[in-house]
């Protein structure tokens, strides 16, 4: 298989990582992909948000799947130009991605598929919205409807925050607070079948302990421990299938990655979030422990015959990813400093770029990731916090507390 992959994150060094693990890939490109993914793919340069430039790329290259990682792609329609070629996508029609790409359209899916979900209210006033917030009262949960990269979320006790980001965002969804730890659940779905991945956990807020401002996620761990042993199926029948079955019916299927973000409360599992594709950093711990190939997974998803896959197989032992960020992240990343000690294996590149003397600089706000695998999720943890400990970066900052309440056994379910 020729295979073409869109991105260069963290999320798109961990899926080359995969594609190039599997034996049926005989090409493997990244576009613009980063210094990581060059050691797995050869790099091309193109405009990930212009749809007939990746379409035209994927020609160029013969492609027979093409893989699109970020969210802004699948939402300008990257996925529908490819197929528009004859060419197998894995990620969902621009109409399908609005699941992730507004707010307001999800809350109306959930409803209409009788999906349980937080409580909630679109508005874009002032007025609306002080109302909304004194419905549901403290803590406020202020979502921008449009896309913001995961950092468009804020929950506060504050009212005035509050009401200042209702503010400057225009159009908002405001929701009540859901109470209890959450997972994040990946399904792969060719718009009617559908394969759960293993769920993980991500550490949404910049400081340790859940402190301080949300990012795009500072760490993962997978399995959970914890987690109820009925979850997954619970999740398919109650949040995936209805949703897939609503997108159907509305005449846009959704294919690709759902990435179905949920609050375990004490009333059961509720939907915080869908994404439209694989989660930043869940996705390098889940693959680290994905056995089955995954370009045939992803293949099949793109090509409507998930039905006929094989049931997914996965490594014993647990997996753990520490997000290394730059000085300034999340508020004003600082950009350009020296990277020394991440030519590791586990260590995975978010926001790199090679000089051309081959220096290492930081480019982005989330750097690197010190992804391993280890017997238990204990043994996991140490492995990647060791590759983490071997990096230098100027100003660098990490939170030291992924996967710690879990390995302690201190996350609790609410009764
Ligand atoms: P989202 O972008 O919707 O995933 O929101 C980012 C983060 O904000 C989530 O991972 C949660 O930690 C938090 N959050 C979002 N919605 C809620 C809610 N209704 N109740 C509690 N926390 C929430």
């Amino acid at each position: 298989m020729r295979v073409l992959l869109v991105g260069g994150g963290g999320r798109e060094h961990a899926l080359a990582l995969g594609l190039a693990d599997d034996p049926s890939v005989e090409v493997l490109v990244a576009a613009p992909g980063n210094p990581g993914i060059a050691s797995v793919a050869e790099l091309r340069e193109v405009d990930t948000g212009d749809p007939a430039a990746v379409a035209a790329l994927a020609v160029e290259l013969r492609a027979d799947l093409v893989v699109i990682g970020p969210e802004a792609p699948l939402v300008a329609g990257v996925a529908d130009a490819v197929r528009a070629k004859g060419i197998a996508a894995f990620g969902p029609s621009a109409e399908a991605a609005r699941l992730e790409g507004s707010k307001a359209f999800a809350k109306e899916i959930m409803t209409a598929a009788g999906v349980p979900t937080a409580r909630a209210y679109t508005c874009v006033d002032a007025q609306s919205a002080a109302e909304a917030l004194d419905d549901f009262g403290p803590p406020y949960v202020v979502k921008n409807d449009g896309l913001a990269a995961g950092k468009g979320v804020v929950v506060t006790d504050d009212r005035a925050i509050a009401l200042e980001h209702a503010r400057e965002c225009g159009r908002v969804v405001i929701e009540e607070y859901l109470a209890g730890p959450e997972v994040s659940l990946f399904v792969v779905t060719d718009g009617e079948a559908a394969l759960p991945l293993l769920p993980a956990q991500d550490f949404k807020r910049v400081g340790d302990g859940d402190t301080g401002p949300n990012t795009g996620g500072m760490g993962a761990y997978a399995p959970l421990p914890w987690a109820p042993p009925d979850l997954v199926d619970e999740v398919m029948a109650d949040v995936v299938h209805p949703t897939l079955a609503q997108m159907r019916r509305r005449g846009t299927p959704f294919a690709g990655l759902l990435y179905v973000g949920l609050a375990l409360t004490a009333v059961g599992p509720r939907v915080i979030e869908f994404n439209a594709r694989f989660g930043d950093p869940e996705t390098q711990v889940v693959l680290a422990l994905l056995e089955t190939p995954l370009a045939g997974l992803l293949h099949a998803a793109a090509t409507g015959t998930l039905a006929a896959h094989p049931p997914l197989r996965w490594r014993d032992g647990a997996a753990v990813t520490v997000v290394v960020a730059a000085e300034g992240y999340p508020a004003k990343p600082r950009t350009g400093d020296v990277i020394t000690g991440a030519d590791r294996a586990g260590v995975i590149h978010a926001g790199t770029r090679r000089d051309a003397d081959g220096t290492l600089r930081s480019a982005g706000g989330r750097v690197l990731c010190g992804t391993a695998t280890g017997t238990d999720l204990a043994a996991a943890r140490d492995a990647a916090y060791a590759l983490v400990r071997g990096i230098e970066l100027a100003g660098a900052h990490h939170r030291s507390d992924i996967a710690v309440a879990a390995v302690a056994g201190q996350i609790a379910l609410p009764d």
